[in-house]
């Protein structure tokens, strides 16, 4: 299996190279942002939980997304390996997830970081507000997401790098440039192998 993350900002592009990536290499997509998403649609006690959290742009527990992640893993125990969208999202869940692999005999390979100044985040995030019908791309809550991001989620890349597991990867330029830098950096490692 070739497992991998796929990190940055909110607004840095995971969604976007995240369909491309899986279009080329068949992973299993596993978007924790997703998954919250589809459990708040069918109104499940998690679902109702999160939106809480999500509403106001704040991170959801780390206990309520480490299950669901887990029980995501153990469902799909066939695949030729996953990428990660929008987790690991703090130390405690990097954590929890090298342990939950390490169950699976398998370990991530490789943490992708997508780099987007602050400035062109902020952009982004209010033209997708325009669209997406999401009800956390707005001013208020985008200034709390990257908050969160920039207290909470930006020592996971820390983490990675202490095991030579991070890499940084140009998130600016047009769509079909940022995923040839992704996906030359998947290739040296795929065909180490
Ligand atoms: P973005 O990357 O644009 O912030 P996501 O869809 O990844 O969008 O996440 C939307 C919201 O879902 C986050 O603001 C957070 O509240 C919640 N969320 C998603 N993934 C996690 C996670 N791994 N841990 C905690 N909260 C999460």
């Amino acid at each position: 299996m070739f497992n991998l993350i796929l990190f940055g900002p909110p607004g840095s592009g995971k969604g976007t190279q995240s369909e491309k990536l899986i279009a080329k290499y068949n992973f299993k997509h596993l978007s924790t942002g997703d998954l919250l998403r589809n459990e708040i649609t069918r109104k499940t006690p998690l679902g109702l939980e999160a939106k809480k959290f999500m509403d106001k742009g704040q991170l959801v527990p780390d206990e309520v997304v480490i299950g669901m992640i887990s029980s995501t893993l153990d469902n799909n125990p066939n695949v030729v390996g996953f990428l990660f969208d929008g987790f690991p999202r703090t130390a405690t869940q990097a954590e929890a997830l090298d342990k939950l692999l390490e169950l699976k005999q398998q370990s991530i390979n490789v943490m992708l970081a997508l780099d987007v100044s602050e400035e062109e985040l902020v952009k982004r995030l209010q033209k997708r507000g325009e669209t997406s019908g999401r009800s956390d791309d707005n001013q208020q809550v985008i200034r709390t997401r990257i908050l969160e991001y920039n207290k909470k989620t930006s020592p996971v890349a820390d983490y990675y790098r202490k095991s030579k597991k991070a890499e940084m990867v140009k998130g600016e330029g047009t769509i079909e440039e940022i995923f040839k830098g992704l996906i030359k950096e998947i290739d040296s490692r795929i065909h180490k192998k």
